[in-house]
């Protein structure tokens, strides 16, 4: 007897064929069968005639590995089709710790003991992720970041031999643990210290394993090209294979288009053998802390105190100004402040606003918010434009993500923690036909399945597991804002997790059916 069959379903299997009409029968979290007419005794039936029937979604590019122990139900990634995330991107992996643990993750996780504990090793962290069932699976990467923080603080400088061995011992451990890959965050501290070579040095033993390196590039603004050679280096000398993460122009309308030719360098290197994937979200703003966008590397090998103490200097001060001035121009009505501890009454204003507001300069307003929140504070930058993501996305190793966490219960954020997938769907495939529905399932399920070596996920094909979206094509699409990014999205009938039903229109029932997936040899 069936555990369920899913019936007058329209297939999409996630390969990019076109749909057919079939019935979905599961057993023990398992596709048992596909087929017209199911026959045979089933304990429950789903009724999905004039809806699709898809795998679910996987994100290939989330940062919800900090919500493992603190918000385990995972609920913006599920709400939105997302049944397995590759987390740990842009170099910042929860795990390992070494010196230098921030006073604040000293602070103990229930029931497992102090953070620091908790990840100090890839190791450890998995081990006591795997005890906590998720809402929505996750898989791990290492970010190089952590393993230099862990080896280096935030030196500004070439690692030592020594140290460098070390990372890569790190890194080596984190994959044999169960990691997938490594991530490379190149304009955040302090993996924008590394130079090209130190990075080939550790990519390689990604390379050793055929795992994944996924890369955050050193600028995706005037350097743009720059950082894609630098980055279609690093793949080609370890061997790995590559993910350019979040993949994009984004300054301002200057350097818009680009992307054609950056894509263009990457089928180039693929025709070269080189094995190299991107990602893209549906979204025209980024989100990332405001020191990482307003304060140069150099100044940030530095406590967070000693950068304060520094800020105040006027001659200093001045000198930030003018790399600011030289490199976002005068007006910041394009930056909208999205976390702040010392500023929430203008979360989701524009920074000219703020200003204004305070009576203040933009930079100003800048500077103020960043020493009151101790050097914290995010916002969203409208920095894209929809024709690039456009392009991006047509790429035929294209894979979609969010580049999203989980926001909790906030309502000002970035609307990709909880769109992202229903918005590719809806305003990318539906509406702007960027490709077929069938293409856009591949870039959302077997493409990444592939390329992160999820053996059992992303088809619909007997003996995968049933992990699966049902939706309407021609009403699903996000409802979610920047001022209100807890907005359901419209359209999603259902998500099963491991041949349950775990979301019904978008609301997720409280059950954790997802685990921490570790790599499979
Ligand atoms: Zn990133």
């Amino acid at each position: 007897m069936y555990d369920l069959i899913i019936k007058n379903g329209r297939i999409i299997d996630g390969t990019g064929s076109p749909s057919y009409f079939a019935d979905v029968a599961i057993k023990d979290g398992k596709i048992v069968k596909v087929k017209k007419g199911i026959r045979g005794e089933a304990k429950d039936t789903l009724d999905a005639q004039g809806l699709v029937v898809t795998p679910g979604f996987i994100d290939s590019h989330g940062h919800n590995d900090s919500a493992i122990f603190s918000f385990p139900d995972q609920r913006e990634k599920i709400e939105q089709g997302i049944t397995t995330t590759i987390a740990g991107q842009c170099g910042g992996s929860q795990a390992p710790y070494g010196k230098d643990v921030p006073a604040e993750k000293i602070k103990n996780i229930e029931g497992f003991g102090p953070e620091c504990e908790v990840y100090k090793t890839m190791g450890s962290f998995l081990e006591n992720a795997q005890k906590v069932p998720q809402g929505s699976n996750v898989c791990m990467l290492v970010g190089h970041g952590s393993l230099r923080r862990a080896v280096m603080g935030v030196a500004d400088r070439k690692p030592t031999a020594e140290e460098l061995e070390k990372m890569k011992s790190l890194l080596r451990e984190g994959i044999e643990a169960g990691a997938l890959g490594l991530s490379l965050g190149l304009i955040y501290t302090p993996g924008c210290y590394a130079e090209t070579d130190e990075l080939i040095e550790i990519a390689k033993v990604a390379g050793e394993y055929n795992a994944v390196v996924a890369a955050h590039i050193r600028d995706e603004g005037d350097y743009l090209i720059k950082a894609v050679k630098e980055f279609i280096t690093i793949i080609r000398e370890s061997g790995a294979r590559g993910v350019l993460s979040h993949h994009k122009a984004a300054t301002r309308d200057e350097t818009w288009g680009k992307v054609s030719h950056t894509i263009r360098m990457l089928k180039e290197a693929n025709e070269q053998g080189v094995e190299i994937y991107c990602d893209v979200y549906p979204y025209h703003a980024s989100h990332t802390g405001l020191a990482s966008t307003f304060l140069p590397g150099a100044f940030r090998a530095q406590s967070a105190s000693a950068q304060i103490e520094q800020l105040k200097d006027p001659a200093k001060r001045e000198e930030i100004l003018q790399w600011n001035l030289k490199k976002w121009g005068r007006d910041l009505s394009w930056v909208q402040l999205a976390r702040s501890g010392s500023y929430p009454q203008y979360l989701g204003m524009r920074m000219d606003k703020i200003a204004e507001k305070e009576g203040r300069d933009e930079y100003d307003m800048v500077f103020e918010i960043l020493t009151s929140d101790n050097m914290g504070g995010t916002a969203c930058y409208f920095t894209i434009c929809e024709e690039d993501i456009a392009t991006v996305m047509a790429y035929d190793r294209a894979m979609i993500c969010t580049d999203g966490g989980v926001a909790g219960n906030a309502t000002v954020f970035h609307p990709r923690n909880k769109g992202s997938f229903p918005r590719a769907l809806g305003r990318f495939c539906r509406e702007k036909g960027v490709v077929s529905m069938p293409e856009m399932i591949r870039k959302m399920t077997a493409m990444p399945a592939a390329v992160y070596n999820l053996r059992s996920k992303g088809l619909v094909w007997e003996g995968f597991d049933a992990d699966l979206c049902i939706f309407d094509p021609d009403k699903i699409i996000d409802r979610s804002e920047f001022t209100d990014c807890q907005k359901r999205a419209e359209g999603l009938n259902y998500v099963l997790m491991a041949g349950e039903v775990v979301v019904e229109n978008a609301v997720h029932n409280g059950k954790r059916l997802g685990k921490i997936i570790l790599r499979e040899e």
